[in-house]
């Protein structure tokens, strides 16, 4: 059996930085209590690993005391949100991605403009209720191609559409192919909103699940983008299952004559999570581990300013924290094994 990593897989920038964010708090003030608005980022090991850190996660602020710190996480937050927090006299650290914010900016700035905003995402995801948040009268969210007729359009020259970060591409390009069709001055924003960390990993899938017999992606179930990586794998044909971690393995996907399994992880799901499960399949079913490099990635975002200030106004330097994201170092005692790459012809 092989066992084939994906690359690029797991962590992205704006999770680390949300991650280094909370943790760099912990080190500077560790007697002080630290709350963090929503889960920093969607996974269930990063939540509960920092819940035995004394972390507390709040889905309404005033669970907040007065004059605590406050992290809001990775995904954003609505502009109600943050004054509701100026009004508890808290003190905000805002750990949101900066290609979230990018989606913010291009909404606010839509809106000032006077455009009708198509927000193509799932309604409910905090992402979205953030973004939604910063025009609510000028914003209506569409989740699929049924949502068109339903919307509510007063000039269909002044429209534009934007998106959710960690959308699938294949999903997000059918709603905009039927918007288009809909409302044909309908704007497209300069740039594409779904995040470089969402489509590599996904096109990574894409490729080389055309090669595989089974996918594993590690990831919790509220993370979006791991959720897609899955539904990407089941539609090109391998079954393909989302586990939070190696417990979540079931023997049946691959009792009989499966040969390669791609192994990937979405951008909130740690990497030692990912090793476990090649430790697992080394040790249990004699695998072997291979690397199909697909896309690499070298970005990093810096820690937040409001981070920054924090850190000067109890004496620490920031300077040279600055978050690194480095690709993981694959060593025999952590994976069970030394992995080799693989090439994957592109078709
Ligand atoms: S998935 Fe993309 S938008 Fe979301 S935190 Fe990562 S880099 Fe930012």
């Amino acid at each position: 059996m092989q066992i084939i990593l994906a690359n690029p897989r797991g962590f992205c920038a704006g999770v680390r930085m949300a991650i280094d964010v909370v943790d760099q708090i912990l080190d500077i003030l560790p007697d002080q209590p630290l709350y963090v608005y929503h889960e920093i980022v969607h996974n269930r090991h990063i939540v509960d690993r920092f819940v035995d850190q004394g972390v507390v996660f709040v889905d309404d602020l005033d669970e907040v005391p007065t004059g605590n710190i406050v992290v809001f996480s990775a995904h954003g937050i609505s502009p109600a949100i943050r004054q509701q927090a100026k009004e508890r006299n808290l003190k905000s650290i805002d750990a949101t991605c900066p290609l979230v914010t990018k989606v913010h900016s291009r909404a606010i700035r839509y809106a000032n403009q006077g455009f009708q905003i198509l927000l193509i995402g799932h309604k409910d995801h905090q992402e979205i209720v953030g973004t939604f948040g910063e025009a609510p009268n000028q914003t209506q969210v569409v989740e699929s191609p049924a949502d068109i007729p339903k919307l509510t359009i007063n000039d269909p020259n002044k429209l534009v559409y934007l998106t959710q970060t960690t959308l699938s591409v294949d999903d997000a390009n059918l709603i905009i192919t039927a918007l288009k069709e809909a409302f044909p001055n309908i704007k497209e924003p300069p740039t594409e909103d779904i995040c470089y960390a969402t489509t590599n990993r996904q096109a990574a899938v894409r490729l080389i699940s055309q090669e595989c017999d089974l996918v594993i992606v590690v990831g919790s179930k509220n993370s979006s983008n791991s959720v897609r990586l899955t539904e990407i794998a089941t539609n090109i044909g391998p079954p393909g299952y989302l586990i939070d971690d190696v417990s979540g393995l079931d023997q049946s996907w691959y009792a009989k004559g499966t040969e390669r399994i791609l192994l990937t992880a979405g951008a909130s799901a740690p990497e030692d999570l990912v090793s476990d499960i090649c430790k697992h399949f080394v040790e249990h079913h004699n695998a072997t581990l291979h690397i199909a490099d697909v896309y690499e990635e070298s970005i990093e975002f810096g820690l937040p300013l409001s981070l920054k200030r924090l850190m000067e106004s109890h004496g620490f330097d920031h300077k040279d924290r600055r978050v690194l994201v480095e690709a993981p170092v694959i060593t025999k005692d952590e994976y069970g094994a030394i992995a080799v790459p693989l090439t994957i012809a592109r078709k």
